[in-house]
């Protein structure tokens, strides 16, 4: 006779970068914790990420509509999940009283916000939502940091050691938690395993392996992000003048300044053919001049297993937090390249407080191909310091995921929680 287990339905926000940590929370409520549990979603995932999903797993994918609505915040037993880092819960809490203290755009101010018990923001690492006060999805912003505090919990994406500080304020400061009512979890972090593909090895995959250990860059822009021609130019030859081997995932440049525009569609919807995006964009005799040390494609690749190839040597990211996780949990060295939403802020984390990124001097404006060389040059460096502090945030990833570590405990604690509410 089948046990009755505790059976957990989870609503997913569309995008890929939704979906992942969602499945990895997935595989780990069933495998480690004994759950069943159902995904709703509107995101079609590439196969390969659900090869070897468990028994009790099942997927609804729902027809493209707006399923933001769909659960009541003030419903009984539902927990939000936060992909994010818990500097950015702080903040979209706090914003409803930044939205009635600070006067003018967020973005004008000389002085850093400040978030209570946390590091304070500065102006130029203010949230894309916070750039505008007139726009809609600062208006979002708001109201979606109100709920977060009224939901019965939140789990976050990311571990005790990693971010102990800005969890203890969400836990302890009473200004912060005065709005920020609901309990949080630390339960990361959640990332894809690397896993072997069926059929032929991946192409970008076999090329590494002809690659010397930690000699190649992966550059990618995630699942959505693009930039300006211009700009992709300039990358080119920055990645070709610094002499470095590289792996770069490159997608048709948009010139309307939305570094977002493909972010629903995954790339599955790129408007342009491989061979149209190099030959246009890419400088001429680029791709012949770099060809024994260059890998440059178009299509979706299996990004985890890339950066757990050892001849990844660090990771040019646009820092969306997955990303950011599976590069530090491959003890990768980064270049931080924020591009939209509250990636500005995840590289501030990167470079300023986990000290295992550069990036730009240059925020919203071009990147010459000097400063690109600069910056390649340095997070490839062999022994560069970006690269030991990789390795220990690694080590203290894997000591919170394992049995009896802070992310197992914490997830324990919340199925607990859930069980006593559902009584
Ligand atoms: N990804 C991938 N192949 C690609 C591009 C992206 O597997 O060609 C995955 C990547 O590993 C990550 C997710 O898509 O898990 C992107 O999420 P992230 O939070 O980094 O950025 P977003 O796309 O949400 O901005």
């Amino acid at each position: 006779m089948e046990t009755s287990k505790l059976h957990a339905v989870i609503l997913c926000s569309p995008g890929i970068g939704h979906f992942n940590p969602i499945l990895e929370l997935t595989n780990t409520l069933i495998l480690h914790h004994g759950l069943k549990v159902t995904i709703l979603t509107a995101t079609t995932p590439p196969a390969f990420q659900l090869l070897h999903s468990p028994e009790d797993l099942n997927i609804v994918t729902l027809p493209p509509v707006d399923i933001s609505g769909v659960i009541d915040p003030n419903a009984t037993a539902m927990t939000q999940i936060a992909v994010q880092m818990p500097w950015f819960l702080s903040l979209a809490s706090y914003c409803q009283v930044l939205d009635k203290e600070v006067e003018g755009q967020f973005g004008d101010r000389t002085e850093p916000l400040r978030i209570p018990g946390c590091k304070p923001l500065k102006p130029e690492d203010t949230i894309e939502p916070m750039l505008d006060r007139h726009d809609q999805q600062y208006r979002e912003l708001v109201r979606m940091g109100i709920e977060f505090g009224q939901s019965d919990g939140i789990l976050l994406n990311t571990w005790e050691d990693l971010e102990h500080e800005t969890l203890e304020a969400l836990r302890k400061n009473e200004e912060l938690t005065s709005l920020m009512k609901a309990p949080v979890y630390a339960v990361g972090p959640l990332t894809r395993v690397p896993v072997e593909l069926t059929g032929a090895r991946d192409s970008t995959l076999t090329w590494l392996d002809k690659q010397p250990r930690e000699s190649v860059l992966y550059v990618s822009f995630g699942s959505g992000g693009t930039m300006s021609a211009d700009q992709v130019t300039e990358l080119a030859w920055g990645l070709e003048l610094s002499g470095r081997r590289f792996l770069w995932k490159v997608r048709t440049p948009v010139d309307s300044g939305h570094a977002d525009a493909a972010f629903f569609t995954g790339g599955s919807g790129e408007a342009d053919t491989a061979d149209v995006i190099l030959g246009k964009f890419l400088p001429h005799g680029f791709l012949t001049r770099t060809s024994n040390v260059g890998m440059v494609i178009t299509r979706w690749v299996p990004q985890v297993e890339i950066l757990s190839h050892p001849s990844i040597g660090g990771f040019m990211s646009h820092c969306g937090w997955n990303s950011i996780l599976e590069g530090i949990t491959k003890s990768l060295p980064m270049i931080a390249w924020p591009l939209y939403a509250e990636q500005r802020m995840n590289a501030a984390f990167l470079t300023d407080e986990a000290g295992v990124a550069v990036r730009s001097k240059e925020l919203l404006g071009l990147k010459t191909r000097d400063e690109i060389k600069n910056m390649v040059g340095s997070v490839m460096e062999e022994n560069n310091p970006m690269r030991k502090r990789a390795k220990e945030i690694q080590e203290s990833a894997m000591k919170a995921i394992e049995v009896g570590g802070s992310s197992h405990k914490a997830l324990n604690q919340f199925i607990q929680d859930c069980m006593s509410k559902l009584q």
